[in-house]
């Protein structure tokens, strides 16, 4: 008995490598092909403690905890999408100044879920603070890289507690009139640009509306007739992403701005370990900048997401051999990731450039700053800096803070520990008298990050 099982088991083995085995694959790829997917229908509104619509943002994450989807609701805070029969953990979100709710839900065909008024609260008020918040380097149709309508990207920014932002396609203004008609029912305010992008780099030129033609630059001057012409517009222009692509080092304070942190590459963190510089080049963008600043040069800092896919379908982990940067992908690019803070002295578009141009401002993917230096803000100058008195509230919505540096002429001087999830606020005094320029930055325990522009000091 046992002998004939064996030369049925080496009968059987001989088959299954040369015939069998092909015809179960196939067989099973049949099947699979046939599968029907089932899919259950999850509608539902977010409304404010008021109970009035707030336009959202959510995301759908498997078990695992990988991104499944990202959407937002319509103009009425309301939304409506059909998933695959699973269990999903839902957030929703809206920025960094409102809570991101977590909530278990099943998808079920026979069951549809309807999750009316989900309150989303807001935790905390920076425009109190006279901040607002924007992404000023975004993309739509009208550039051919681009997937979403105009009427998309705008919902996308208020879903993400966008305040204002800048709608800046590939070498054409066609996006800008409807960006800026759409915005005036939604207390949203749009600026219009365009990115130029040229033989020799991208540059965001911001508040122009006619088409600044280039797109070969070969020389200095040429740059220089790119900057006046933004300039005679009434416009302020930015290097973008330089890091990746910007030669012109020598006339680069020419420039109004300079894009340190593009939301299509690793957060400017330090002590980025085993990053390729395809993902790394805010590190090379922000180091520059620094360069600039002990220079002399005053120039402001912005950081934008650069974003061409509100769903961040497009782009999604692993699409790198390297961890570091699947797991920060992994979560999604989205419109206003990073953003820029502004301070401004009225809320208006005029008020936003003026704060730009003066250096009112710290780009975040997260936490929240409201610091001075002997009552001074960024991009002020103060002159008496022996007892400097640095003051500062620091926080967050995400619950991973670590610490504030304080970064002087391009060095950490002062290391300033913090509560991971509840607001830090603190004094401290430092002499500075040796310095030219100080800027701060929050560090955390995971990806999130804000860093300010300077104050000058002497
Ligand atoms: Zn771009």
């Amino acid at each position: 008995m046992r002998r004939w099982i064996h030369s049925l088991m080496i009968l059987y083995s001989i088959l299954g490598l040369c015939q069998l085995q092909p015809l179960i694959q196939e067989s099973e790829q049949l099947a699979s092909q046939w599968v029907e997917i089932v899919q259950g229908e999850v509608k539902g509104s977010i409304v404010g403690k008021d109970g009035k619509p707030v336009i959202a943002q959510l995301r759908f994450f498997d078990s695992d905890g990988a991104l499944i989807k990202r959407i937002q609701t319509d103009i009425d805070g309301n939304f409506e999408i059909l998933l695959d029969e699973g269990h999903y953990n839902l957030e929703v979100s809206k920025g960094y100044e409102y809570e991101m709710k977590q909530l278990p839900i099943e998808v079920k065909k026979e069951n549809p879920l309807n999750l009316k008024s989900i309150s989303l609260t807001r935790l905390m008020d920076w425009t109190a603070k006279s901040y607002l918040c924007g992404d000023l380097h975004q993309h739509s149709q009208f550039s051919d890289d681009g997937l979403n309508t105009v009427e998309e990207v705008l919902i996308a920014n208020l879903a993400n507690g966008l305040d204002f932002g800048a709608m800046a396609d590939h070498n054409t203004v066609d996006g800008n009139d409807e960006w800026l008609s759409l915005s005036q029912k939604l207390s949203y305010l749009a600026i219009p640009a365009q990115e130029i992008t040229t033989n020799q780099g991208h540059y965001l030129a911001l508040n122009t509306s006619n088409l600044i033609d280039v797109t070969a630059l070969t020389s200095e001057d040429e740059i220089d007739q790119m900057i006046d012409e933004t300039h005679h517009q009434g416009g302020m222009i930015q290097i973008n992403h330089p890091g990746r692509n910007f030669s012109f080092w020598n006339v680069g304070g020419q420039f109004d701005a300079i894009e340190i942190w593009n939301g299509q590459a690793m957060p400017p963190i330090p002590n980025l370990n085993d990053i390729d510089e395809e993902f790394a080049y805010n590190q090379i963008s922000k180091q520059k900048w620094f360069d600039l600043l002990s220079e002399g040069v005053k120039i402001t800092a912005l950081g934008n997401s650069d974003n061409h896919d509100i769903s961040s379908e497009s782009i999604t982990a692993p699409i790198s051999e390297n961890e570091q940067f699947n797991e920060w992908i992994a979560q999604g690019l989205y419109n206003g990731n990073p953003r820029n803070y502004v301070k401004v002295e009225e809320e208006s578009v005029e008020g936003i450039l003026k704060g730009i141009k003066d250096g009112h401002v710290f780009i975040t993917n997260g936490p929240l700053m409201d610091v001075t230096l002997n009552e001074a803000t960024f991009g002020d100058r103060v002159v008496s800096t022996n007892e400097a008195e640095i003051s500062y509230l620091i926080a967050s919505n995400q619950g991973s803070l670590e610490a504030l540096n304080v970064i002087a002429d391009g060095q950490v001087i002062e290391t300033i520990p913090l509560a991971e999830d509840v607001p830090t606020l603190g004094t401290i005094n430092l002499n500075l008298s040796n310095y030219q320029w100080v800027v701060f930055e929050v560090i955390s325990k995971s990806y999130e990050y804000a860093i300010s522009n300077p104050i000058y000091l002497k």
